[in-house]
């Protein structure tokens, strides 16, 4: 539960330019926002991989080589532009300990992540002095979560919006928290303040693991990815871990007969070989023989030969751990509903690719709700906020100018 500093939310009459960078876990990306005032915004963007490489580099290097993205993005405006000033929301989606709206210190990493010399650093100061290295002018003025940017972004254009979530590469959650229930934080600038963002780092909920059931391939994933023991919660769930998930299974049922009776492949046995999306692809699959799910298996993962009986038992693991992880997020989302008391009506702005990808999910979410909250699950709105967290953090440094 860490305190974003946040504390107004948009009104939609926002105006100006402003630049964002957007470090999710998979990609990278910057942000040009110009805000009309009428919850509208024209964005140009450019978008990079991380490689594994970059995220295990020193940490200079990994921030040297934002500026480098900064700079060559700000320069396709022209060489004129690259001595222009600039303000910059950073959105940085790690466990931070956010001391002011641009400071904050790494707590630790996840995603995969091992930079040195960030854990315990201020990543806003980290940025501002790979700036000065590249001679930019460039002032960041706003540390941002990626769920409290989708939140804030889709505000700008759903006013009820009252929770941001992510479900990409990790998952996490934002909400919008009354300051009286916030103990642990004075706003020492804004003491006027009614309400506050809360970034509930909800990936690490439970990990204490007493409280969700888990089995023997949560336990393998957890010893076997970045940080053991650490976000647990979001090792069930989010898109860097579930096709893992299916990996161990699948793994496993080779050993034990039940599965590619015709011999397994060395890309099976490679971790990380099967990419969640490879899930969203095979539960898409409706031809009568799985067709495309041979593709996968097949083409992609090199398996010699599958049955349509393999090819079924497949596409039912793809569904039972696509549909737990819909469903976790859900129990997370009834949760934090039912906490602000706004079963009334919410709106709930959620982005990352795996929302956006992977079929049924949303549906799933909404079942799951309706399990959960009975009729009060018709007023919890869930909609896509396509590449909210970038925007976010445009619209947070346009409102830290106010604060
Ligand atoms: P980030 O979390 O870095 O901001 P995204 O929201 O794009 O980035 O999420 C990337 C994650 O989404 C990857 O871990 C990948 O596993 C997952 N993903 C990508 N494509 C698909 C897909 N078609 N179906 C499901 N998940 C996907
Ligand atoms: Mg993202």
């Amino acid at each position: 539960m860490i305190p974003s500093h946040v504390v107004n939310r948009p009104t939609g009459r926002e105006t100006g330019s402003f630049l964002a960078l957007d470090l999710g876990g998979t990609n990278f990306r910057v942000c040009e926002v110009v805000l009309d005032g009428h919850s509208g915004a024209r964005v140009r963007q450019s978008k990079h991989t991380i490689t594994e490489a970059q995220k295990a580099a020193p940490g200079n290097e990994l921030f040297d080589f934002f500026a480098d993205c900064v700079y060559n993005f700000i320069a396709e405006n022209g060489q004129a532009a690259l001595t222009k000033k600039y303000k910059l929301g950073f959105t940085f989606s790690f466990a931070v300990n956010q001391v002011a709206i641009n400071k904050g210190f790494l707590i630790l990493w996840n995603k995969g992540f091992t930079n040195s010399g960030v854990v315990g650093a201020d990543v806003v100061a980290l940025l501002q002095a790979a700036f000065h290295r590249k001679k930019l002018n460039i002032d960041v003025t706003a540390l941002v979560n990626d769920t409290t940017g989708t939140l804030m972004s889709h505000a700008y254009i759903q006013p009820s919006t009252r929770v941001g979530v992510i479900l990409g590469t990790g998952t996490n959650c934002a909400y919008v928290e009354r300051m009286e229930n916030v103990t642990k934080y004075t706003p020492t600038d804004t003491p006027d303040a009614k309400e506050i963002i809360i970034n509930m780092e909800w990936g690490a909920f439970d990990d204490e693991q007493v409280v969700i059931p888990r089995n023997k391939y949560d336990v393998k994933v957890d010893r076997t990815m970045n940080v053991q023991g650490k976000y647990t919660f979001e090792k069930m769930i989010s898109g860097m871990y579930l096709g893992e998930i299916v990996r161990f299974v699948l793994v496993d049922l080779v050993k034990t007969g039940e599965i590619f009776k015709a011999g397994a492949s060395p890309e099976l046995n490679k971790p990380n070989h099967f990419e969640t999306a490879f899930m969203s692809r095979i539960e898409r699959d409706h031809t009568l023989d799985l067709n495309d799910t041979r593709t996968v298996l097949e083409d992609m993962l090199k398996i010699p030969r599958t049955t349509l009986a393999d090819r079924r038992l497949v596409k039912t693991l793809c569904e039972l751990v696509g549909k737990r992880s819909a469903r976790l997020s859900a129990a997370g989302i009834a949760a934090v509903v039912t906490k602000m008391n706004k079963l009334d009506g919410c709106t709930v702005g959620i982005d990352g690719s795996l929302f956006e990808l992977y079929p049924h999910y949303s549906n799933r979410m909404r079942d799951a709700l309706r399990e959960i909250l009975g009729i009060s699950a018709e007023y919890v709105v869930l909609e896509q906020a396509r590449d909210g967290s970038g925007q976010g953090a445009a619209l947070i440094a346009a409102l830290a100018d106010k604060q």
